[in-house]
């Protein structure tokens, strides 16, 4: 019965307490033991584990006993990163409320901001927890106003818990109970489900997590998804849970569940699609279908050139578990064979490129991070640009459009010199500043992508010894004076390393990319000219001297096994070098525009 079902999210800011305050409500809803609870359960995938974020969104679904009454929560995860924000607003419109989780040792942080637009935006009822409270720095009461004065959320029904503990977690249940709202959907009417997550599972194929909106979805039924106009059979329905997934007949009006259609690809069971039934469609899709679109583009090359085929077969295989990825062959007279792969943002880049060396074993090496440009020619006509060396010529450049981000940013004061600093030498627009107590800031900035796209937040961190939180949304494009920056090894333009960069600093961008390269660049046995150019035009240049001698030369005889472990490791590293013409270039300095400030 609809009325005695909860469907909940859990947002908070990364290492707030989420993912600890998932499994504390678990097991206090009786699903496992303290023994089961061991790691935590609701972070499945290796790297979401090592690094403590949540990437897939996972579901359980509990039962809780109040007053004698029996209710099912459905607790509905959410992807913890602002790269995977469609996921995220597709998880919050499954549910009728949220918790959000705040430090109460740390305050308000800018993801825990985003979330909470995303949560308003779908009409939820928020019920603020302020977690830790075991800590001894913990102020929770100056956290409530911290949260009432950045986000004006009344806290007067906060809660304070300690996932850690336990305490407070009774009164959290209760309060989901109380103030978070019955699903309220026409049992009678046709299907009508959202798809908000899908993963591929290797026995039963591609999997959609729902939540049904209307009517409800029976095994054996035949349904249709919206949105590729396809039609299937529905082989068998689970209620999520990490542990013990529990097979049923049917998914009701109001709850949550995962479907299985027996299909070889994820893509037929996208995120945000709707699901209805075959012979009677409902006459809308849930919410607005869009497709995600890929923000960052980058280059990846095997660097054994004979393993083309395999990160093709390993780039397919990924692919069916994560719908989002875009790929296509692309080749560089520098690196050979390999793809230009689209990512939803940086993070996303990093752990596709972590899965593809660990999972399959893979030997790559990456560009340089870019953003897609949108360029109008002379002629009129308008092109997309996701990779710098195929810039048109800038005779036939009339005008360069760019993507921007809202950024968001809160530090304590004492950085804010810094941080104003820094933003204003990577163009950004400053569109706001708010004291959120006596100490600490928020800055909201609208800065070209390309400036936030390589090595931002690392800076970020060094220049506020890490104290400052940062989060950023697409907005818009906007006109940008920008040139494209080549680097020459021997005189050769290397494909692999041009870059877009705002005219003004094309000087010295360039300079100090030659001279990071000169550095990376192994001594050869003749000299090799290192320039930036732009255009025609050299803007900077270095030399890298020839070496002569042959490196074995300074272990002046006696000790062979010295001599034969430096052979060995100048063949190691040789493995890991491109050649570029005569010259050898290691991986490394396909890096070296990450490197330069
Ligand atoms: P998430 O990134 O929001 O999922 O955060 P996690 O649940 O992974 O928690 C981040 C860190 O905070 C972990 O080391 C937890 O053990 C710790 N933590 C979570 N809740 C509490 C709490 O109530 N008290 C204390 N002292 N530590 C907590
Ligand atoms: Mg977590």
């Amino acid at each position: 019965m609809q009325k005695n079902i909860r469907n909940f999210s859990i947002i908070a800011h990364i290492d707030h307490g989420k993912s600890t305050l998932a499994d504390r409500i678990i097991q206090e809803c009786g699903a496992v033991t303290e023994r089961e609870l061991g790691t935590q359960m609701m972070d499945t995938m290796d790297i979401e584990q090592e690094r403590g974020i949540t990437i897939k969104a996972q579901s359980v679904r509990l039962t809780y006993v109040k007053d004698g009454q029996p209710y099912i929560l459905n607790l509905i995860d959410t992807p913890g990163h602002v790269d995977f924000s469609y996921e995220v607003s597709k998880s919050l419109a499954s549910s009728e409320g949220a918790l959000l989780v705040v430090d109460a040792s740390q305050g308000v942080e800018a993801q825990t901001i985003a979330n909470v637009y995303i949560a308003l935006e779908n009409d939820l009822e928020i019920i603020p927890v302020i977690n830790k409270i075991d800590l001894p720095a913990a102020d929770p009461d100056r956290v409530v106003e911290e949260i009432e004065q950045t986000i004006g959320l009344d806290c007067s029904g906060a809660i304070y818990a300690s996932a850690k503990t336990g305490e407070g977690i009774r009164e959290l249940l209760d309060a989901i109970v109380d103030r978070v709202p019955a699903p309220q959907g026409d049992e009678e009417a046709p299907t009508k489900a959202i798809i908000y997550d899908s993963w591929f599972d290797n026995y039963l194929g591609a999997l959609a997590l729902v939540r049904v909106f209307d009517g409800s979805i029976k095994k054996g039924q035949e349904v249709l998804i919206m949105g590729t106009g396809k039609k299937h059979q529905v082989l068998g329905l689970t209620y999520p849970h990490p542990l013990k997934p529990t097979k049923t007949n049917e998914i009701k009006t109001g709850e949550v569940g995962i479907v299985v259609l027996g299909l070889k690809n994820v893509s037929d069971v996208a995120v945000g699609d709707t699901i209805t039934d075959a012979k009677h469609p409902t006459k809308e899709p849930v919410g607005g279908f869009k497709e995600v679109r890929p923000f960052v583009f980058a280059g990846l090359y095997p660097i054994d050139t004979d393993k083309f085929e395999e990160l093709r077969d390993a780039l397919d295989k990924l692919k069916l578990n994560d719908a989002s990825i875009s790929y296509e062959p692309e080749s560089s007279v520098a690196l050979g064979f390999g793809f230009r792969v689209g990512f939803l943002g940086m993070l996303h880049m990093e752990v596709v490129k972590e899965r593809l060396e660990r999972e399959f074993g893979l030997d790559l090496i990456a560009t340089a991070p870019t953003v897609v440009y949108k360029v109008e020619l002379t002629d009129g006509t308008e092109v997309e640009v996701q990779n710098p060396s195929e810039m048109p010529d800038t005779s036939k450049i009339e005008k360069i459009y760019e993507p921007y981000v809202r950024a968001t940013i809160i530090t304590p004061k004492e950085f804010l010199g810094n941080i104003i600093t820094m933003m204003a030498d990577r163009r950004g627009v400053q569109e706001k500043m708010e004291y959120l107590n006596e100490d600490r800031v928020m800055l909201v900035y609208a800065v070209p992508m390309n400036e936030i796209v390589v090595d931002f937040y690392d800076k970020l961190k060094s220049a506020t010894k890490g104290y400052a939180s940062f989060d950023y949304e697409p907005i818009d494009y906007r006109e940008g004076d920008l040139v494209k920056l080549d680097v020459r090894v021997a005189g050769d333009v290397v494909d692999a390393l041009s870059i877009i960069v705002p005219r003004e600093k094309a000087q010295s961008r360039g300079r100090e990319l030659v001279k990071t390269m000169k550095e990376l660049i192994p001594r050869q046995l003749f000299e090799v000219a290192v320039q930036a150019s732009v255009g025609n035009k050299v803007i900077a240049r270095e030399t890298v001297k020839s070496m002569g001698k042959n490196v074995t030369a300074k272990c002046y005889g006696g000790d062979i096994t010295r001599k034969r472990k430096l052979l060995e490791k100048q063949k190691e590293g040789k493995k890991r070098m491109k050649a570029i013409g005569k010259v050898q270039l290691p991986q490394d300095a396909f890096l070296a525009v990450l490197k330069i400030d």
